[in-house]
């Protein structure tokens, strides 16, 4: 009987490891109920793959590496672009049903990409659709055990190797599973700061706890903000606006109306993600404001964005006829566990897949829609040979790491605003000097896991001093332009 493997984690990443693990018994735990309370669900843009006339892998590589900042692991770009076919089909088999019109899969455009190559589901719902098809599949899996609404506390550790998990159930009860491979598939990092997209789940738990079990980390720094969450207070996440929307004509404004990307980059409003947020961070910080006008699609909102759509009438605004303010929100961990192309930490039996690995696709600025796109291709590919490596046999753990005091609600608050601060779309070597001193001095952030993570994470920001990707430091001079290393494509203009 092969040993069970642990899956914590519900999204796309955790999800496909667990489907793909068959028949290894699989124990997947996870927050919520089934594809609740994942980034994954939130998806709107969808995922990218080189399907198109006149398109292929190399020019997805190539618009990866470009939006990355050339920081990227070139080997795991060129794997993960060649997967994007196949991933798209496996997802299809699971039932995932695309938008499809006669010549094949309706293609989106989004930021950073040269083409069209952006594949969806019921407009720009895609990832609930992703997602609930997952779960359907995994909730009848024979060889999953779903422990839902159980959160991961503690991972168990004999001789320096991983041994098992511990969990505390909704009553809070602690429930031990004995296990010699334990896959992290967390999610990312947005809860810690004020203004994200991401759902309060997204809070680093998986990635502190590693961290804590001695696993190594990389690029802690690169944290990607998205140009256009809706600037409105709604007391949690901030609701995105896709970047399809621009893709499909919509248009960033300043408060006077001018187009707020002209001149700015060859892109214009397509450039990539942190060029983009960066500028609406200026423009707002400069006492300015940043509107997204999607008035130019009319009625197209309603059939290809309803999401956006229901978005603004929820405000009271009707993207048909008037703007919407929007303003950077923190959206994703470039940075994360350090892993393998497998998946595989520094610790031995422990896996990180999603976004709270790094295995360096994404380099220094993610390019949209290629996250899920990583979940599926590197969740398939880690739960396959997990399905058939020779696990060690199981052992009880003779060390338990946890994560320890939580901080307080109100400490919690402060810590988000300071790193919104400290850690945003720009950033300079004295704010996040003092965002440390400001945590070191405040013993419950002090001695709560997620004023040490936070800890780490600008400690890694202060030590990269050049700008790079998504990380701007306006102290410091900017590292080698991108256009230096790596050759812009030379795309037509934008249809
Ligand atoms: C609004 C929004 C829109 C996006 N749009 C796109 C898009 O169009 N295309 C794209 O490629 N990417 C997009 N992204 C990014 C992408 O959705 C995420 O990066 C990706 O889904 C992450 O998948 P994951 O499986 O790694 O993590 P998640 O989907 O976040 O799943 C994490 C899982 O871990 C569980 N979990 C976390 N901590 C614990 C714990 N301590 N104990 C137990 N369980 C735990 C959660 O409950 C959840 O099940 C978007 C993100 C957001 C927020």
């Amino acid at each position: 009987m092969r040993k069970p493997l642990v899956v914590v984690g519900a999204g796309i990443a955790g999800l496909s490891v667990a489907l793909s693990a068959a028949p290894r018994p699989v124990w997947l735990v996870s927050r919520g109920r089934p594809g609740e309370a994942s980034a994954s669900a939130l998806a709107q843009g969808g995922v990218a793959a080189a399907l198109g006339e006149g398109d292929d892998p190399a020019q997805h590589a190539q618009d990866t590496l470009v939006a990355g900042a050339g920081h990227n692991d070139e080997e795991n770009v060129h794997w993960l672009v060649s997967q994007a076919a196949s991933a798209i089909a496996w997802l299809a088999g699971q039932g995932v049903c695309f938008d499809r019109d006669a010549s094949g899969y309706c293609l989106g455009r989004e930021g950073g990409h040269g083409r069209h190559r952006i594949v969806h589901a019921r407009g720009d719902a895609t990832g609930a659709a992703i997602v609930a098809a997952l779960a359907a599949r995994a909730e009848t899996a024979a060889h999953i055990t779903w422990f839902d609404a159980h959160a991961l506390q503690g991972i168990g550790l004999r001789a320096g190797r991983v041994a098992g998990v511990r969990l505390a159930d909704a009553a809070g009860e602690t429930v031990g599973l004995q296990a010699a491979d334990v896959v992290l598939a967390t999610g990312g990092i947005g809860a810690l700061f004020a203004a994200t997209t991401n759902p309060p789940g997204a809070d680093g738990a998986g990635l502190a706890l590693a961290l804590e079990a001695g696993a190594q980390a990389r690029d802690l720094e690169f944290i990607q903000f998205h140009p256009t969450a809706l600037a409105v207070d709604v007391g949690g996440p901030l609701p995105l606006l896709t970047e399809a929307l621009r893709g499909a004509g919509a248009v960033l404004r300043d408060g006077d109306g001018h187009a707020l990307m002209a001149g700015r980059h060859p892109l214009g409003d397509l450039a990539p993600r942190d060029v983009v947020a960066r500028e609406v961070w200026r423009e707002r910080h400069a006492g300015g404001s940043a509107w997204l006008d999607a008035t130019a699609l009319g009625d197209r909102l309603a059939s290809d964005f309803p999401t956006a759509l229901a978005i603004g009438r929820a405000q009271g605004i009707d993207p048909r006829r008037q703007w919407l303010p929007v303003a950077p929100a923190a959206h994703f961990h470039m940075g994360g566990v350090s892993v393998d192309a497998l998946g595989r930490s520094t610790v031995p039996g422990l896996h990180a897949v999603g976004e709270v690995a790094c295995n360096g696709v994404h380099g220094a600025n993610r390019l949209a829609s290629n996250s899920l796109l990583e979940g599926v291709a590197f969740g398939r590919r880690l739960g396959a040979w997990l399905a058939s490596h020779a696990s060690a046999p199981g052992a009880t753990a003779d060390e338990w790491i946890t994560l320890g005091d939580d901080a307080p609600p109100c400490d919690l608050r402060t810590l988000r605003c300071l790193l919104a601060q400290s850690l945003g779309p720009v950033r300079d070597g004295d704010g996040l000097r003092r965002a440390l001193a400001e945590i070191a001095a405040t013993p419950g952030l002090s001695q709560a896991w997620q004023g040490r993570l936070a800890t780490r994470l600008l400690h890694a920001a202060l030590a990269r001093r050049d700008s790079l990707g998504a990380h701007w430091r306006e102290d410091t001079p900017a590292g080698p332009s991108i256009h230096q290393r790596i050759a812009t494509p030379a795309y037509g203009e934008i249809p």
